[in-house]
């Protein structure tokens, strides 16, 4: 920790760093059984996981912190691991096994009929981080809930997504941050994922870890 930056505000695990920024060489290839999916020109192992296409970045943490954006790696580890989004911890409570959890409008989908389960690609905080998280967040003052839950599952992605020209190169259509299914395999054809979205289950609200009596 250096700076005066550093020690007034704390980075959050799950924010990008400008250090962090890869290459992303995109192509669209031809797959036996037919149809063209995107893929790196030169693929690692890593790049694809949940069978879909995952953004490169690096896992450095150097350079300015980039305030209104996440770190796909760190993101996804965190909601498959259930890892704290501000400090990287584990923040499931090993008490009661519960997983504890802030929705927002903005990063909550509900689900139709089912009042205790929804989608969400904002990962869980811990217990000891959702005061300080509710606090210096400007956007969760305005909507905001803590919960805890049962279980977090990958469901789906958020996706850049791309299209062929006519030499085989990928063009990103604009769309950013498109919702898609893992189960929805043609999209996933097109789409370069840069965060997981998990299905929480059995919400129960928790004002009490808000600092609310
Ligand atoms: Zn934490």
């Amino acid at each position: 920790m250096t700076g005066v930056a550093a020690t007034q505000l704390r980075v959050p695990y799950i924010i990008a760093h400008a250090d962090e920024a890869a290459p992303q060489p995109l192509s669209f290839v031809r797959k036996p059984f037919g149809g063209l999916r995107l893929t790196y020109g030169d693929p690692r192992r890593g790049d694809t996981v949940n069978g879909v296409l995952r953004a490169r970045v690096l896992n450095t943490r150097q350079g300015a912190p980039q305030w209104r954006m996440l770190n796909t790696l760190r993101q996804w580890r965190c909601m498959t691991k259930n890892l704290c989004q501000v400090c990287g911890k584990i923040a499931t409570d090993p008490e009661t096994g519960r997983i504890p959890w802030i929705t927002t409008a903005t990063a909550f989908r509900e689900i139709p009929e089912i009042s205790t389960s929804g989608y969400t690609s904002a990962p869980a905080t811990c217990a000891a981080c959702i005061p300080e998280s509710l606090s210096m967040c400007p956007q969760l003052h305005v909507s905001s809930a803590v919960w805890t839950v049962s279980t977090a599952t990958p469901a789906a992605v958020l996706a850049d997504m791309f299209r062929p020209d006519p030499a085989g190169r990928a063009v990103h259509t604009g769309e950013h941050n498109v919702f898609v299914g893992l189960d929805e395999r043609d999209l996933l054809r097109s789409a370069l994922a840069t965060q997981l979205v998990v299905r929480i289950q059995d919400m129960q609200p928790a004002p009490h870890l808000a600092g609310t009596p």
